[in-house]
């Protein structure tokens, strides 16, 4: 098994979706009604992303096969998203891996989880570059989004966060709702661990200070860089990294072996996994407020997908249309499923067409959150029309019964029966 191209970057700033893959994945899978918790790790080439990515997958795998001890030093570390040692050959991309995982949340449900690599090769400094436009597409896509970053945390890092974050955050202007979930920065080989402690606690503090500073040194700008993350963000945390040691670092032969990681990194990487996944931290992918389903992820990855085909750049209007037709998708497979399951209860046309009313109903609250007026009539049409259909199915059915109905009531006049 490999990691599948979602997407990758072409000449002239276009971006290519690999439908059939995605489809192939996500539609087909017995989890496609799942809530869906994606995780996504993004930043600048050759700094470990794929390396800590696998760290969740080796995780995952081990949970699958009921092996609590899922880091053993005579183990290896499942290599699922390849590392390469040299600059060479990186596809520019985001890949996701294959298999969906379930995991448990607080509440007891089971929500699916998906894992997403993004590979750009150059900093994503400037907004208009492909990497920006695969960076803000992890973002809009994730439920968490581990920003990678190496030796240090400084406000440029924010900056680029603020920049992307920024395309997201005009969609849910007028919702009380946060466009995305969760960023987690991940600070590699963080260097002062005396100064801030290895982890979420020591990661808290450096983000408090760095964010401080920058209210402190600047004048005129009226949105702080913590503010715009906080706005955009429900959850904000920060981790720092261990090196993992020589032999990780340097050694081009290195082939995942658990003895030759740093004790030390081995340690906080199990804590890094274990506490994004733990039940009551584990983030399911949200739309306007709505949780996204498998199925849903795959709409939303299309619809992102088609604006960026054509090399457009990314903008806050397309942006939000595609996120508004992806949301609006969502609901109304949404509606048509609970209908489909409703009319299966159902005995008669009346009892049909009020369960029908209803779900309309519902579904007129939902999709009007998003999307202009002609996007949302247009969209209610569409489903009128799907709920017809699943109706116009089991008409045969309430025929029979209705005329059942109707030779019992003639039945029990003839015979003056009361039943
Ligand atoms: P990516 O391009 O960001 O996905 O980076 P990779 O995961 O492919 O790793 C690039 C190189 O860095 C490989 O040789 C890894 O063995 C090495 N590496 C992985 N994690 C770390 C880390 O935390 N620190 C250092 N210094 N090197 C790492
Ligand atoms: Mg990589």
């Amino acid at each position: 098994m490999s990691p599948l191209q979602i997407f990758k970057l072409a000449e002239e700033n276009k971006i290519i979706l690999f439908t059939d893959e995605v489809e192939n994945a996500l539609k087909n899978s017995v989890l496609k009604n799942r809530k869906v918790c994606v995780i996504s790790v993004a930043g600048i080439f050759r700094q470990g992303k794929s390396f800590v990515l696998n760290f969740f997958l080796h995780f995952l795998k081990k949970k699958i096969q009921k092996i609590e001890k899922w880091i053993d030093p005579d183990d290896k570390l499942f290599l699922g998203f390849s590392w390469k040692s040299t600059t060479e050959g990186i596809t520019e991309g985001i890949l996701m891996w294959p298999e969906i995982f379930l995991t448990e949340t607080e509440s007891n449900d089971e929500i699916a989880i998906i894992l997403m690599d993004t590979q750009g090769t150059a900093d994503h400094t400037t907004s208009g570059t492909q990497s920006a436009s695969l960076f803000a597409l992890s973002v809009l896509i994730s439920s968490v989004q581990i920003y990678n970053v190496k030796n240090h945390l400084n406000t440029d890092h924010l900056k680029n966060l603020q920049v992307f974050t920024g395309y997201g955050g005009t969609y849910c202007e007028n919702s009380p709702e946060k466009p995305f979930q969760k960023l987690v920065i991940l600070v590699r080989d963080w260097e002062y661990p005396f100064e801030y402690d290895y982890g979420f606690e020591g990661g808290k503090m450096l983000l408090e200070t760095v964010f401080r500073k920058h209210r402190e040194s600047q004048q005129e700008e009226l949105t702080t860089i913590q503010e715009t993350i906080e706005e955009n963000f429900e959850q904000v945390g920060c981790f720092l990294m261990p090196h993992p040691g020589k032999e990780v670092a340097t050694n081009p032969n290195f082939d995942g072996d658990f003895d030759c990681v740093d004790d030390e990194f081995l340690g906080c990487v199990e804590t890094f996994v274990e506490t994004i996944l733990a039940p009551e931290n584990v983030v399911p992918k949200k739309i306007n407020g709505e949780f996204v389903t498998v199925q849903g992820l795959l709409e939303l990855i299309k619809m992102y997908g088609n604006h960026f085909k054509e090399g457009k750049q990314l903008n806050v209007k397309t942006i939000y249309a595609a996120t508004a037709e992806a949301y609006h998708q969502e609901c109304l497979n949404q509606a048509v499923d609970e209908f489909s399951k409703q009319v299966e209860q159902c005995d008669s046309f009346l009892k049909a067409d009020e369960e029908k009313m209803k779900i309309l109903q519902n579904f007129e609250t939902k999709v009007s959150k998003m999307g202009t007026k002609k996007m949302i009539r247009r969209c209610k049409e569409r489903l009128k029309q799907t709920l017809n259909g699943v109706f116009e199915k089991h008409r045969p059915r309430f025929e029979e019964q209705g005329l059942r109905n109707f030779c019992k009531k003639v039945f029990s006049y003839t015979t003056g029966s009361s039943t």
